[in-house]
Order: C-alpha cells, then sequence, then structure tokens
C-alpha cells in the first residue's frame, strides 16, 4: 500500500495501527476499492464497515449513484448509524442517516440544457475517437444520473474482464479525457472505475466532499483517511490529495479488507 502516493510504510502503519493514531473518520471508495468494480462488496468488508462506523464517521465516497448503494450495500449493512455517510455521483451529492432515514444533505445537478450538450459530445466522440470507436462495447454507454454523466465507454453489460482489460493503466481513458476537455470545458472530467469516465460540475468532485465532510464533522481533513485505488494522476480518488486528507492507495478489496481490520485495531479504544 502507498501513502500519499509514495511507498511508505512505515508512515501508514504509524497511522492506522498499533493504537498509536485512529483517523477521525474514514472515507472509503467503492469500485475497485470496497468492491469489484459494478459489484457488491464481500460480506466481510460490510461487516467491517458496519463495525466502523461505531468508532469513527465513516463515508462511502463514490462515481456510483445512491440507488446503486442502496441495492449492493445497504441491505447487506447489519445496522446504519448516523455515523455513516454517503457521497454518491463522485461527491456531486451527500446523503446523511437521520432518524432512521436517508437525506440527502446537497445535490449539485447539472441542468438539463447542459446534460443535453455534454450527452451530444459524448455522442460525437463515440464517432470521431478512433480508440472509442473501436472499443467492444455491450449496452449502454452513456450514463445520465442528473448530478454526474458517466461514461463507460465499454457499455454497462461488459463483462468484467473486457471492463477491467480494456484500459488497465487509464492511458486509453487519459486521451480521451484530454479530447473531451477541449470540447467540454467548465465542467469536471475524472477517470473512474474500471472502464468510466465521470463528468461532473467543475469544482465538484470527491474533494469537495472531503470538504464538506471535513466542515460538517469540523475535523480537519489532515485527521481524516481517505482509500481509494485510484489515486494515481487522473483518478478520480487523486483530486482528493489537495485537501490534505491522508491517503492509502489499495489494489483492491482484499488490501482494504485488511486496513479495515487495522482500522479496527486502531479505533478500538
Ligand atoms: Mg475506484
Amino acid at each position: 500500500m502507498n501513502f500519499e502516493g509514495k511507498n511508505n510504510h512505515e508512515h501508514t502503519d504509524t497511522f492506522i495501527s498499533n493504537g498509536v493514531r485512529c483517523p477521525k473518520a474514514a472515507i472509503f471508495d467503492l469500485d475497485d476499492t470496497l468492491a469489484e468494480s459494478f459489484q457488491a462488496p464481500s460480506p466481510e468488508v460490510t461487516a467491517a464497515l458496519n463495525q466502523l462506523q461505531n468508532r469513527i464517521p465513516v463515508a462511502i465516497m463514490t462515481g456510483a449513484g445512491f440507488p446503486r448503494i442502496e441495492r449492493q450495500v445497504l441491505p447487506a449493512m447489519e445496522s446504519i448509524t448516523s455515523n455513516f455517510y454517503l457521497f454518491p455521483n463522485s461527491s456531486s451529492q451527500c446523503y446523511t442517516f437521520k432518524e432512521s432515514e436517508w437525506h440527502l444533505e446537497y445535490n449539485h445537478i447539472i441542468s438539463p440544457e447542459e446534460r443535453s450538450k455534454i450527452t451530444e459530445a459524448l455522442h460525437e466522440c463515440m464517432q470521431s475517437i478512433d480508440v472509442i470507436r473501436d472499443a467492444p462495447h455491450f449496452g449502454q454507454q452513456i450514463v445520465d444520473r442528473e448530478a454526474q454523466i458517466a461514461f463507460t465507454i465499454v457499455g454497462l453489460e461488459a463483462p468484467q474482464e473486457i471492463k477491467k482489460g480494456w484500459d488497465p493503466d487509464g492511458a486509453k481513458r487519459r486521451a480521451i479525457v484530454e479530447m473531451l476537455s477541449g470540447k467540454l470545458s467548465g465542467y469536471d472530467i475524472l477517470i473512474g472505475g474500471a472502464s468510466t469516465i465521470d463528468i461532473t460540475r467543475k469544482d465538484i468532485n470527491k474533494a469537495s466532499g472531503v470538504h464538506w465532510f471535513s466542515g460538517h464533522l469540523g475535523v480537519a481533513p489532515q485527521d481524516m483517511l481517505y482509500v481509494g485505488d485510484a489515486l494515481y494522476p487522473g483518478g478520480n480518488d487523486a483530486v482528493v490529495i489537495q485537501t490534505g486528507v491522508k491517503t492509502i492507495q489499495v489494489s483492491g478489496p482484499p488490501e482494504t479488507k485488511k486496513i479495515l481490520d487495522e482500522l479496527l485495531i486502531a479505533c478500538a479504544s
């Protein structure tokens, strides 16, 4: 695992284990961090999250929409407390849990006119950019969730191995993001998940989510921990680094599970 993008096991371990220092809040990405892309987290990961929210505030910050979290994550949680927060659609929305119900705390939607413009630009790219045109695709490629438009180049129905194998290092999507940035100024365009590009309003991203969470809890970002798989340049987790939040890069759910276990020990008292 990396700490703030560097190999620094010692510092990471100091932060989360040996009872030295438990973060004041922990934030987890969903796809390829808590769960395999588009899948539900394992029962072990869900159980650990459930336990951790009884000790410190815990958030899921993801490119996924609320309905997917509601379907794939929440039913397996034994009990949800007001210590559990959701930031779907790349933090363009926040849900808090109060009196046994989810409340939409804020919602930075993109106007219908702007969404048409974005969708049009994406359709143009699908015709004109070779790397997109030549990609295998299965089913819907553009998903409009009002606060975010997700562009899944290989399509939502693509088999897992195609989703994972099409652009494992993000190089194709970095090139696409560069071309899209020329057509769509005024938006945040970031690589997320295994084969997706997420588009949100300018400066609405996981960094704004971390700032909101920090303000809401009255806890400095420096005292919080962010765990994600896409902390590399251009990745949808990397934007959080500028907030000062402590970060741990993971290779996938098994490594996240280890971190959850260490956090449960570090935050036990
Ligand atoms: Mg991810």
